[in-house]
């Protein structure tokens, strides 16, 4: 069956878009640790970040890096963190969260919400950053 973020990637599921190419996509985490908390994820769906194949995983990394600096230029903050976890989503994928000190890393911190429109708007201004 398809991952979520496969159905996502295929248009089948909405998403708050900030960047794609022709084998990743980034868009707004649903459940945000951070305001502009982002998932870079690649469009072949891989499970494990370590089965993907070399050459792909490197430029994730390269894709993800311009998509946080992009986050950076509209979130004010000292660093983007990256983590990678897949425990929820079995699809490859980084996250890529403004921070200023080591608890907004935390996934055990409630999560934000944000309306439809706020999220809207986040993706629009990141995207426009997005080089
Ligand atoms: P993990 O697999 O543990 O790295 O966590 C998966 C992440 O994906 C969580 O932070 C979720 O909030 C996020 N997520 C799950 N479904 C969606 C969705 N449909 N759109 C955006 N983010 C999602």
């Amino acid at each position: 069956m398809a991952s979520i973020f496969s159905k996502i990637i295929a248009g089948e599921i909405p998403c708050y878009k900030i960047a794609e190419d022709e084998n990743f996509l980034a868009f707004l985490d649903i459940n945000p640790v951070a305001k502009g908390h982002t998932l870079v994820v690649p469009k072949k769906e891989v499970d494990y970040i370590f089965d993907m194949e070399d050459q792909l995983l490197s430029e994730m990394m390269v894709f993800a890096k311009r998509v946080g600096l992009a986050i950076q230029k509209v979130i004010p903050c000292n660093r983007i963190g990256i983590s990678v976890i897949g425990l929820e989503v079995p699809h490859a994928h980084i996250h890529l969260m403004p921070i200023n000190n080591l608890h907004d890393m935390s996934f055990e911190k409630s999560r934000l919400d944000f309306s439809p429109d706020q999220y809207h708007d986040i993706a629009a201004e990141i995207s426009g950053q997005f080089k």
